[in-house]
């Protein structure tokens, strides 16, 4: 398929969602010289990674021991904005329609968009915390009952109770463990779902850990949380303290939202995607949290490599021409930006002509 069509308004490549994936994907899109939008219903970049733990390290991404999560977000900002694109916030994407002529209408919360292909990087829509039904929980939203930790000083000398056994209630009791005052992290299986590294550490840290099978039966307090009681559930013995601050982190309510009406083929709550990263609508491709296939994992990482091959394929699919392999960063990086500076030149040159 080669699609010319000389309307400015027509973007090669739209990103829908701004996480870490998006971003990475923003980036290789301007080496690819394909002019690209980005379209995110939050109020900045960076998905999860500044939604949920922007102070919390990562571990594993490559080429950092270890990284803060904003700071990665501010790095593959750099990284993007090296080229131009149009960064479009605060705008939910609510339909994806392919017309008869190959361009795709996007329709927003806020208007329109047009595009030659899509890269679909909604990671897990929005976050929604699953939540555990005892009183007071509600009630206590906010006040002392959290499922999310943005800042770590709002935990600073703090008694903390976390739950959950996945990998984000583990992340959540290492990332306060050098802030709080005392944590008692209980988990109600006999097995845990985070990463044995994570466990490990925070087993041979400060934090009281209980486990197998406790369980949070009930929370007091008035205006903000005073003390919770757990229970052992095999034995039923029970445990009453003093707390400040309850953190719930038992996983999150997959919710695609408007996705799940685009017509793409749909398989365990994520979008099925083949070894290019198309989905089985042509031109529009999906990277990151959002996609399934066989083997797949659902780590920054994996969504890096994901939408460079999205997006090189996207490039080959809007001008068949163009090879899918991008060859090396380091040659195409500098016949890149001799371009770009050779373009804007042009465009000097001409604006003066005109005055
Ligand atoms: C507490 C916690 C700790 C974690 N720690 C690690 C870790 O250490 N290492 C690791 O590799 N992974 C970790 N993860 C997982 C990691 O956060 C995800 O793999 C990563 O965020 C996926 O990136 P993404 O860009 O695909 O999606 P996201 O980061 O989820 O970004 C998706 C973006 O799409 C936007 N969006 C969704 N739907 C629409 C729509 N219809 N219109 C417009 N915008 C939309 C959302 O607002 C969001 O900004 C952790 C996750 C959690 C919860």
């Amino acid at each position: 398929m080669n699609i010319i069509i000389p309307d400015k308004n027509i973007y090669d490549v739209t990103f829908i969602g701004a996480g870490p994936v998006a971003l990475y994907g923003m980036y290789y899109s301007g080496l690819r010289r394909t002019k690209s939008k980005v379209i995110d219903m939050l109020g900045e970049v960076g998905g999860g990674l500044m939604a949920l733990y922007p102070e919390k390290y990562i571990y594993d991404v490559g080429g950092f021991p270890k990284i803060l999560a904003k700071d990665l977000v501010t790095g593959l900002k750099e990284q993007a904005v090296q080229y131009e694109h149009e960064i479009c916030l605060e705008e939910k994407v609510l339909g994806v329609e392919k017309g008869s002529d190959g361009i795709i209408k996007l329709t927003t919360s806020k208007g329109e968009h047009l595009s030659k292909t899509v890269v679909v990087c909604a990671g897990m829509g929005a976050y929604i915390p699953k939540k555990i039904d005892i009183p007071n929980v509600k009630e206590l939203e906010g006040a002392g009952v959290f499922y999310f930790v943005r800042r770590l000083k709002d935990f600073a000398d703090k008694r903390i109770l976390v739950v959950g056994g996945g990998d984000a209630a583990f992340d959540y009791s290492l990332m306060l463990e050098p802030v709080a005052k005392s944590i008692t992290h209980i988990h109600r299986n006999d097995f845990f779902a985070a990463h044995e590294d994570t466990v490990e550490k925070v087993m041979n840290s400060s934090v009281e850990m209980k486990f197998p099978y406790w369980e949070l039966k009930q929370i007091e307090g008035d205006d903000w949380v005073r003390n919770v009681t757990i229970v052992q559930s095999k034995t039923g013995e029970t445990e009453r303290f003093e707390v400040d601050a309850v953190i719930f982190n038992i996983g999150f309510l997959t919710n695609m939202g408007p996705i799940e009406a685009w017509g793409l083929q749909i398989d365990k709550n994520s979008i099925a995607v083949d070894s290019r990263m198309r989905t089985n609508i042509d031109g529009v491709f999906a990277a990151g949290d959002i996609v399934t296939y066989d083997g797949k994992l659902k780590l920054i990482s994996t969504g890096f490599g994901e939408v460079a091959i999205a997006v090189n394929n996207a490039k080959s699919y809007i001008d068949p021409k163009a090879k899918v392999n991008p060859g090396h960063s380091s040659d195409k990086h500098v016949v890149t930006m001799k371009k770009i500076a050779r373009e804007k030149k042009k465009a000097e040159m001409e604006d003066q002509k005109e005055v």
